[in-house]
């Protein structure tokens, strides 16, 4: 318990995940304790929605296994069914329900495990609390009602997970606490076709079984944001990758041209990266990258977007950046990168803290070089040549 990844949380972020936590166990041990028993139709509604529930979770899982897919977003699955419980079961079977998230991060053995139980928390408590509005002996399901609900529902748990993650890193950008609009899309049709479930279940339970294909298509879409991510980013830096960078440098150079807003293009390369994979070997050379990356990502201002260009090659498009500013900018990354050790093993396999490393840039403005994209990627690359020409560990202006 004590090496639980769930410590190393920042203090005011441990304290809110463990009220969360603390705050959604009473209320489902309170509920539990509370309710009288189910009747048997009530039984029934609650057979009908979990198993189809089961039946496409199981389902796609195993799909995921079988295409080898390593990470998956279920939680649109799971909110869909709960909507559906919420609008049609008994708080204690509404309980029930919540066994599915709660096994899924069981059995799917999450290296932070701390996150998901938080989640499934902040769940729960925006289920109950949404439940609570509706009535909770008899929720109401009148459409104005309905989508009310659905409304608080996704409000008040996107709320609740956004503080808890903004606490975790302060320097969090809104899609990775928020989500991307793609989530609130997500959401929306989860909680429409639970409410449909829950609302055909409390007449005929078991038409709920005719959400079963509609479920297993929402969560097939909910993976697109994964999959997304993953053909935009470059896996072994996190940065943007270099047909994504190219993509979103041209439209943000575009929407400056009008208003010829300054821009600037900032091209780097490692300084004898070879003897480092030489020397130290190439997993080493991988954990610089990375750390590299994560450094330049730090060190740009806001705004700045960074890619990885080549092998150990960089880029960064300024928006609005005086040559003075890119300069400036350029020269910070430069000393930041000297100032840098990275933790890492060598090819011996003992530990070994790479120090030393240096960078060269080749910087490039639209006040010289003007809008299109090539011509300033090559007035940088000739800058950053003149650097290594001079010695390297230097910022070259184009
Ligand atoms: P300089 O740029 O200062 O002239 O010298 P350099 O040694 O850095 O030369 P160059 O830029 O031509 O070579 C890049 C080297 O970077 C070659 C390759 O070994 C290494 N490299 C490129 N991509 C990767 C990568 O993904 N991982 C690792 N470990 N090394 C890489
Ligand atoms: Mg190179
Ligand atoms: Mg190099």
């Amino acid at each position: 318990m004590r090496d639980w990844p769930l410590w190393t949380l920042r203090r005011s972020a441990l304290a809110y995940w463990l009220v969360v936590d603390a705050a959604a166990l009473a209320l489902v041990v309170w509920v539990v304790i509370s309710s009288g028993q189910p009747t048997p139709e009530q039984v029934g509604r609650f057979a009908a929605i979990a198993g189809t529930a089961g039946v496409v979770i199981i389902g796609s899982s195993i799909h995921s296994h079988r295409m080898g897919e390593s990470e998956r977003n279920p939680w649109a699955a799971h909110l869909c069914y709960l909507t559906a419980g919420l609008v049609s079961l008994p708080c204690n079977l509404l309980v029930l329900l919540l066994f599915g998230p709660a096994l899924h991060g069981v059995l799917a053995q999450r290296p932070e495990s701390h996150r998901w139980v938080f989640t499934l928390s902040a769940t729960a408590l925006s289920v109950f609390g949404t439940r609570y509005l509706i009535g909770w002996a008899n929720p109401a399901t009148e459409l104005i009602v309905m989508i009310g609900a659905a409304t608080v529902l996704l409000i008040v748990r996107a709320a609740l997970i956004a503080l808890g993650l903004k606490l975790r890193s302060p320097a969090a950008d809104r899609d990775e606490t928020v989500g991307e609009p793609i989530d609130a899309v997500l959401g929306i049709v989860a909680v429409s076709i639970g409410g449909l479930m829950g609302f055909v279940a409390t007449t005929t339970p078991v038409h709920a079984l005719m959400a079963a294909a509609p479920m297993a298509l929402l969560e097939r879409a909910a993976q697109l944001p994964h999959w997304r991510r993953s053909a935009q980013r470059d896996a072994k830096t996190g940065l943007a990758n270099a047909v994504h960078w190219d993509g979103r440098a041209r439209y943000e150079l575009a929407k400056a041209r009008p208003r010829t807003r300054p821009m600037a293009v900032m091209l780097l390369d490692l300084d004898h990266f070879k003897k480092v994979n030489d020397q130290v070997g190439h997993l080493a050379g991988d954990a610089a990258l990375s750390a590299i990356a994560l450094l330049l990502s730090g060190t740009v201002r806001r705004g700045d977007l960074v890619g990885r260009f080549g092998g150990e090659e960089f880029v960064v498009l300024l928006p609005d950046a005086e040559p003075a500013i890119a300069r400036s900018v350029a020269q910070r990354v430069r000393m930041a990168v000297a100032d840098l050790a990275v933790a890492t093993v060598g090819t011996d396999g003992n530990e070994h803290l790479l120090t030393g490393l240096t960078v060269s840039i080749g910087v490039a403005t639209t006040d010289r070089f003007g809008y299109e994209l090539p011509s300033l990627l090559v007035a940088a690359d000739s800058a950053l040549l003149a650097a290594k020409g001079c010695g390297r560990n230097l910022v070259e202006m184009a």
